[in-house]
């Protein structure tokens, strides 16, 4: 594949899912309840053991092959079946688990402008990151560009953090997400829950 045809496929989709990126199917997810559209994208954050960048834990968790033998955390994870749509790493890297045609494991019990089950009209996308250290600029640069590629197949009309539909349970993206970044044209705006 020519530099300009991997250029061309980072802007396709097919059946929901980004051509030419690191695809890790996930079996953690299911069809959308019937004409259910896809309305928003929740912004998440995540990193196994928590705090520590790297390695291929987040992948595994995703995908139901943790090892609880290599972190006690694990021990206590292993037994969630969640995923999201989406994961950037550290350096940029955009992998995907999930159809965006189908729902992923993402939100939990979740409430979002009235509406319970943000899966079911959602895209998850998580950060590699934690709640304390700073994201880093190529994740900035990869997530507008996928929040981009993702308004031009299907009618997202706003962001919300995983904290802003779950507020009890959660806190990611945290407080070092820095949402102005995503004030720029083409990206919706975060409407909080
Ligand atoms: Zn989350």
């Amino acid at each position: 594949m020519s530099k300009l045809d991997a250029a061309n496929a980072m802007t396709t989709m097919t059946k929901g899912w980004i051509g030419a990126i690191r695809r890790i199917p996930s079996p953690n997810c299911d069809d959308r309840p019937e004409g259910q559209a896809v309305s928003l994208i929740v912004i998440h954050a995540i990193s196994l053991p928590p705090a520590q960048f790297g390695g291929d834990s987040i992948e595994r968790l995703f995908t139901n092959t943790l090892d609880p033998g290599v972190h006690p955390y694990f021990a206590a994870i292993r037994s969630l079946r969640v995923s999201a749509h989406f994961l950037i790493r550290r350096d940029g890297e955009l992998i995907q688990f999930v159809s965006c045609d189908k729902r992923a494991w993402h939100a939990g019990i979740s409430c979002w402008q009235g509406r319970q089950r943000c899966n079911d009209f959602s895209i998850g996308i998580e950060l590699e990151g934690c709640d304390d250290i700073p994201f880093e600029d190529k994740q900035y640069d990869r997530l507008i560009g996928l929040i981009k590629l993702i308004r031009a197949h299907y009618p997202v009309a706003a962001l919300a953090g995983h904290a802003d539909i779950a507020p009890e349970r959660k806190t990611d993206p945290g407080p070092c997400f820095a949402w102005q970044r995503l004030a720029v044209e083409g990206i919706p705006p975060r409407i909080t829950a």
